[in-house]
């Protein structure tokens, strides 16, 4: 007797077992029964013709049914429903038929079963990695939306912050300029005056900061490029920088290290600005009588510039995030308009615009630290790596500079070339 035969008996009883236990709503048992009905015909087919592969238009149909609600809930998986028919199925050729028949109607449909299953958790796989990549794009674009609302805030803000800023500068002057030398020279104009002077300098350095972080965020970072020489810039900000060292009774030291004398193309500008939020920063984030000290040395084709200080240090999981824009606002009643006072955390752009002009020379930037630690201390170590330009490296500093780059090269004895 065919094997079919066995299957094509018990079908009814079939039919309404297996409608039962995956349903149990009367109305949804109907619309099953239809299904389960089509599920039985190609199982038949399959059986008939030994070809596990019939089944699957079904199962595609059932997998592309299910909403994305399904897909989530793990106990509505085709896994578990083919699982339970196999159960029912099992059940019912045993309650049915003869044992001869019952191992023989297993022989045929295992196979069948068993590649159902295997197919329907694959197709039911991929379609979770689609929903599930549906929904990343989803959240990346928010994600984006969101990026892109934070910088043109920031670009806007700036803009508006500027004009009230501008109107605050010309009048105090104007006040300046119009009072008897004796008051301006005098207290409590003169206090008066230059807190005036001071708040609106710190307000421009934070206004500067966010316009510069709405250019590097459009990539419309133009840079100046020169020639320079890193030990004079690390000099000049140590000059720079003098008074807040000896206020917070810190020590910088710099050091003169291999390449740090050679000439290298680079926007002196920006990157004064660039060593200078780091080595700020290092004041900032070390305790009073703490120290700072910036080294580097010389690799093939780039000079590494290191910043080391022996301050509260920076937690693992924040290293990568002080890059970011706002990356890490911290306690906000630490904020404080003082640049080099302790913890006195900033509106956090320092670091982006820092590693953005980096960037920008094709260099790169950052930190070590073991840890976040008030009382221990442990420090942290700014890795900033340049590229050494020996020739100018775009057209406008050709310009510039070539000529004299030329003459100096045919200065040298025996023809030598700077490079
Ligand atoms: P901020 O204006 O807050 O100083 P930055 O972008 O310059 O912004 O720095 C981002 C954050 O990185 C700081 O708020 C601080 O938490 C951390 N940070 C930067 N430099 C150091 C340092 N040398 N030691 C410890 N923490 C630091």
């Amino acid at each position: 007797m065919p094997i079919t035969d066995s299957f094509v008996r018990i079908r009814p009883i079939w039919l309404s077992r297996v409608s039962h236990a995956l349903a149990s709503a009367e109305g949804v048992r109907v619309k099953f029964l239809q299904q389960v009905n089509r599920f039985y015909d190609l199982l038949l087919q399959a059986i008939d013709q030994q070809d596990p592969r019939k089944l699957e238009p079904v199962l595609i149909e059932w997998i592309e049914t299910r909403t994305q609600t399904d897909l989530d809930d793990p106990d509505t998986t085709l896994a578990l429903v083919l699982n339970k028919i196999l159960l029912t199925t099992y059940d019912i050729l045993r309650t049915e038929l003869t044992e001869p028949e019952t191992l023989d109607a297993l022989q045929a449909f295992l196979p069948v079963f068993t590649h159902a299953m295997a197919f329907a958790s694959e197709q039911e796989t991929q379609l979770h990695v689609q929903h599930v990549s549906v929904e990343l794009e989803e959240a990346r674009q928010t994600l984006e939306r969101l990026e892109k609302s934070k910088s043109d805030f920031i670009a806007v803000a700036a803009h508006e912050l500027k004009t009230p800023l501008t109107l605050i500068d010309g009048y105090s002057s104007m006040l300046r300029e119009i009072l008897p030398s004796q008051y301006t020279q005098d207290p409590p104009t003169n206090i008066y005056l230059r807190g005036i002077d001071a708040g609106t300098r710190r307000l421009r350095e934070i206004v500067d900061d966010m316009i510069d972080a709405s250019v590097i965020d459009n990539n419309l970072l133009a840079l100046n490029f020169q020639p320079l020489w890193i030990n004079r810039l690390l000099a000049a900000i140590q000059r720079e920088m003098a008074d807040a060292i000896s206020e917070r009774r810190q020590a910088l030291t710099i050091r003169d290290f291999p390449g740090s004398s050679e000439m290298t193309f680079g926007d002196g500008e920006r990157l004064r600005q660039a060593f200078r939020n780091v080595i700020s920063n290092a004041v900032k984030y070390t305790p009073d009588g703490g120290s700072i000290s910036v080294d580097g040395r010389i690799l093939p084709g780039f000079i590494e510039v290191t910043v080391t200080d022996s301050g509260i240090g920076i937690d693992p999981d924040d290293q990568i995030r002080i890059f970011e824009k706002f990356g890490r606002l911290g306690n906000v009643a630490l904020h404080s308009s003082g640049k080099t006072k302790f913890k006195g955390g900033g509106p956090g752009l320092g670091l982006p615009i820092t590693k953005g002009i980096i960037e920008a020379h094709g260099g790169a930037i950052w930190v070590e630290s073991e840890g976040y630690d008030e009382a221990r201390c442990p420090g942290s170590m700014f890795h900033i790596l340049l590229p050494i330009l020996t020739q100018p490296p775009d057209d406008k500093a050709a310009r510039l500079f070539g000529p004299m780059m030329n003459v100096e090269r045919r200065k040298l004895p025996y023809g030598k070339k700077t490079t």
